[in-house]
């Protein structure tokens, strides 16, 4: 089986049975060897990534970290400039400590924590909190939380309306799993076995701790949150 394969069948199979998956996480990720990480793809690299074609790259933390920013704000700008828009890239990234996060609004940011603030225009996420995350489970928390909180970047852009806060967040997951789908099928990245689980575990159990401090019990159940990102990633952005 190509590596291609497993995250839609696995996907396929979530939607299909909605599962319960709350201790999925602690159940399935306790080994200490963290699965190998996505990976670009050494064919038709673009020139930003061709300084090491042949090597995967997002091998690290950090680099894991910027390619989920770079790559998710170059298919969004792909996918505003299909549809004749403009899309406004984020004005910082930023990863902070603990208590040390940029506050958004007058609002502090908080420890553990990643979030997108529509004052600045920014993502920005606890990268200790972050790694601890890659280092337990593998980059799928990485893959998962970056284009999810770029989602919300999304949003703002495109102004889309919610009458609960549920439903901007289930589809900003839906965003995160049809970008990601856009770029392994632009072979921007490479889904590896155990990618599916990761992504899936983080779903689950990482919750979402973004923009917490407004409404923190309206994130959505584990299983909405994995069935709006297998929807994306089945059906693309447009079905979000
Ligand atoms: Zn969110």
């Amino acid at each position: 089986m190509t590596p291609r394969t497993v995250l839609p069948l696995v996907l396929a199979a979530v939607l299909a049975a909605g599962c319960s998956s709350v201790d999925f996480w602690k159940d399935q990720f306790s080994a200490p060897t963290p699965p190998p990480g996505l990976r670009t793809s050494d064919r038709q690299g673009e020139p930003a990534q061709s300084a090491k074609p042949a090597e995967p790259a997002g091998q690290t933390f950090d680099e894991d970290v910027e390619l989920a920013r770079t790559f998710t704000e170059r298919y969004w700008r792909q996918e505003f400039q299909a549809a004749g828009k403009t899309y406004r890239p984020l004005q910082k990234f930023v990863g902070y400590s603990g208590d040390g996060g940029p506050d958004c609004g007058g609002q502090p940011a908080l420890p553990e924590n990643a979030f997108y603030c529509p004052v600045g225009h920014f993502v920005a996420y606890d990268k200790d909190w972050l790694r601890s995350l890659y280092d337990e489970s593998g980059d799928g928390a990485v893959y998962v939380i970056i284009p999810h909180e770029i989602g919300h970047a999304v949003q703002a852009q495109l102004m889309s309306d919610f009458s609960l806060n549920v439903q901007r967040e289930l589809q900003a997951d839906c965003y995160g799993g049809g970008a990601l789908k856009g770029l392994i099928d632009e072979k921007q990245l490479e889904a590896e076995n155990g990618d599916d689980e990761e992504l899936l575990a983080n779903l689950a159990a990482a919750g979402d701790p973004t923009d917490a401090w407004w409404r923190p019990d309206a994130h959505g159940t584990p299983v909405q949150r994995q069935q709006a990102f297998a929807s994306g990633f089945t059906k693309g952005v447009g079905a979000c």
